[in-house]
């Protein structure tokens, strides 16, 4: 069997970053079984559809390293990729459930709707059309009277299912809603399209999140009534927040896009995402620690979806912090300098330092000073801003600097006279030279070293907190130091 699968976003809103979760677990099914991963579209829900939000999906597919085999982008022998083009092929499916006697004309008022649903909350919903004979309903369509087609749902039936992650699950049809299949204005409801793209696309295995359980029972119906086999559904668990239900925006970004944007690297958000729901198969010996990083090239080979998990995982961004510092680890300065422009680029908004930055020849050694103290690409940035921009408004008050506060002016007159003295040219401007002249200087004052040095930094780079702070000196050259002290 050719193994297809399918991501099937709804371009409502920014990419969730379960959305790349699911997508990652049907990009790595497909690819270790040779097969063709498929993004849809599914924008069956026209006053729910957001400007720009389809372009996003492929941007974050993209960025996130998970591009389709086959979508509206890049085509396929399946397309139309996109579900708000393919509106003739459901109603054609639709036809032929009303013609077998499995869907129905339905024309309730908007009203007589509202009503209706109010009194047949939370058991399943049916309209007094249902059994309204056909010859009647096929008039009343001539005649132009508004209506959608609903599905019949059996009474007195409890549907079994046996779901890949979780398991075997019973649903009673007495609390079935009739779904609608076609809406009123003639688009096929998100039911009916699923299903019949999930088929004529040859879709082999569904992944998606477990939030789509509940829509399950319509789905096997429409399966049986249309005559069709059932692809195995793996309906993956729910990621939930720390305090408890869906993960909140309060604690920090939820899009795929705003991560990237916090500066998270997308190699770490996916190795973060993949444990979130799978567990690894990888024997341990006694006492050997779990592995937890995986490039996602080595996750396509081990991923089965036997070792998906049912139990829903906590977000804990405490964890992910931890998985991109551990990238940060194991990138070279250069490829982390790579990562970290990309990045810039992208997402950046200080652009008043973009030419700064991008023609730095010495900004591989910057990023090398900071990486081990950065948690993301955003705090690289922060952390090397000084290098660009020089101090403003200092704040001499704090506590670290109380030691010093008096003689403040006199040292930095030492360290200028001191430093002037040095060669400017950057073979010789080596904080190896100046560190013993810096410590005569602190015996002057009968300072602790460490509270002259610290006035140096607040001179340097405005803030109690640096990367080593002679190699940023080093790597600022002599003119800039001399200037930051006059200031
Ligand atoms: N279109 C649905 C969504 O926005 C996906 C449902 C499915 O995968 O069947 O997530």
């Amino acid at each position: 069997m050719d193994i297809r699968t399918r991501f099937a976003p709804s371009p409502t809103g920014s990419l969730h970053i379960g959305g790349i979760r699911t997508a990652l677990y049907c990009y790595a099914w497909a690819k270790k079984n040779s097969g063709k991963f498929i993004v849809r579209i599914e924008d069956t829900d026209q006053t729910r559809f957001v400007e720009g939000a389809t372009e996003e999906v492929f941007e974050m597919l993209n960025a996130y390293g998970l591009n389709p085999d086959e979508s509206m982008n890049n085509g396929g022998d399946y397309g139309p990729y996109i579900q708000s083009q393919r509106k003739d092929i459901y109603l054609k499916y639709a036809e032929e459930l009303i013609k077998k006697g499995y869907a129905y004309y339905c024309f309730l008022e908007p009203e007589e709707l509202k009503i209706l649903q109010e009194a047949t909350r939370g058991t399943g919903f049916r309209s007094k059309y249902r059994d309204q004979d056909i010859e009647t309903s096929k008039k009343m369509v001539d005649e132009g009277k508004p209506y959608v087609i609903r599905l019949k749902v059996p009474e007195n039936e409890t549907i079994i299912y046996k779901d890949g992650v979780q398991g075997s699950i019973k649903f009673d049809t007495n609390l079935v809603n009739d779904e609608i299949l076609i809406k009123s204005n003639g688009f096929g409801s998100y039911h009916l399209a699923v299903v019949v793209d999930d088929h004529l696309m040859k879709v082999s295995h569904v992944f998606r999140a477990v939030e789509w359980l509940p829509s399950t029972p319509k789905q096997i119906l429409l399966y049986r009534y249309l005559g069709w086999e059932m692809p195995p559904f793996y309906h993956v668990s729910a990621i939930l927040d720390p305090s408890g239900g869906k993960l909140s925006k309060r604690k920090g970004s939820v899009s795929a896009k705003g991560f990237l944007q916090d500066g998270y690297l997308p190699e770490a958000m996916l190795n973060f995402l993949m444990l979130l729901g799978w567990s690894s198969p990888e024997k341990r010996e006694f006492g050997e620690k779990e592995r937890e990083i995986y490039s996602l090239e080595e996750f396509v080979e081990l991923f089965d979806v036997k070792d998906f998990n049912k139990s829903n995982p906590v977000f804990n961004r405490e964890k992910l912090t931890w998985f991109n510092k551990e990238y940060f680890k194991i990138k070279t300065n250069a490829e982390l300098k790579e990562s970290f422009i990309n990045w810039f680029k992208e997402y950046s908004e200080d652009i008043d330092l973009s030419n700064y930055i991008l023609q730095d020849y010495d900004l591989e050694e910057k990023i090398g000073l900071v990486k081990e103290r950065a948690t993301t690409l955003m705090e690289i940035l922060e952390q090397i801003k000084f290098f660009y921009k020089s101090p403003k408004d200092i704040d001499w008050n704090i506590k670290q600097t109380q030691n010093t506060i008096e003689i403040i002016s006199d040292l930095k007159k030492d360290f200028v006279e001191m430093f002037t003295g040095f060669a400017d040219n950057s073979k010789e401007w080596k904080h190896e030279d100046w560190e013993p002249r810096m410590r005569s200087i602190g015996d002057k004052y009968s300072k602790k070293h460490g509270d002259i040095f610290m006035v140096l930094r607040m001179a340097i780079v405005g803030s109690p907190f640096s990367p080593p702070l002679f190699e940023s000196m080093q790597l600022l050259g002599k003119n800039e130091v001399l200037k930051r002290l006059t200031a």
